[in-house]
């Protein structure tokens, strides 16, 4: 199986050739086709999986195309600590290397002025953790009204540093319709629980 195989546009294969990705990891073989068919995913991997290209990759091939007026964030991951939130929008820098789409990161124990400054010039995707997303939203500075894929990252490990309050804040947030990837490493009762409120049938793939 190839990359090209999977359904991925020219620039996304382009970036990943570039970073000397070869062929598919099996997250990505199993995740990418229906992430790009715009179904809901339930993600059974862990980190070193090669799990973000597998969201990352097929989000930039959507929001592609033309930018809504006001540039809207059209994406948002969430993820339970600042160096997996780093790492992710990187990612998604390198793979959406040829994109026009804008990312951006924010996460707390920082300063928030750099963050709201890029998030005032309109970002397509952004990554953030759970608190900093809450904060920044109740500012006034984050609008998830028009978000079209959401991803909840590493949700065994998000409950587990006690963010489930967060969470369900931040699922209050979003509109009703949109496409959700959603990733665990384990599917304990309570990440079944967020499953079954969030997901409308999703293709199961497991690693
Ligand atoms: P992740 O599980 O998403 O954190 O990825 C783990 C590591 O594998 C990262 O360093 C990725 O850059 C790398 N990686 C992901 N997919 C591939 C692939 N198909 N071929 C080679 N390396 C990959």
């Amino acid at each position: 199986m190839t990359f090209r195989e999977l359904g991925l546009i020219k620039p996304i294969l382009e970036a990943l050739a570039g970073l000397g990705y070869e062929k598919p990891s099996p997250i990505q073989e199993k995740a990418i086709p229906p992430a790009l068919a715009g179904r809901d995913v339930l993600g059974c991997a862990q980190t070193g999986t090669g799990k973000t290209c597998a969201f990352a990759a097929p989000i930039l091939q959507r929001l592609n195309g033309e930018i809504p007026a006001g540039r809207p964030i059209r994406s948002l991951i969430l993820t339970p600590t600042r160096e997996l939130a780093l790492q992710i929008q990187e990612s998604f820098e390198a793979y959406g290397k040829r994109l026009p789409l804008r990312s951006a990161v924010i996460f707390g124990g920082v300063g928030q002025q750099p963050q709201v400054d890029k998030l005032r010039k309109g970002v397509d995707i952004l990554v953030a953790t759970p608190g900093r997303l809450l904060d920044l939203q109740g500012q006034g500075y984050v609008d998830l009204s028009r978000l079209e894929i959401f991803v909840l990252d590493e949700a065994d490990r998000m409950l587990d540093m006690g963010f489930i309050h967060d969470v369900r804040r931040v699922l209050k947030l979003l509109p009703a319709v949109k496409q959700t990837l959603f990733f665990s490493a384990t599917m304990p009762p309570e990440v079944m629980d967020l499953v079954n409120g969030l997901l409308k049938n999703p293709v199961k793939v497991a690693v």
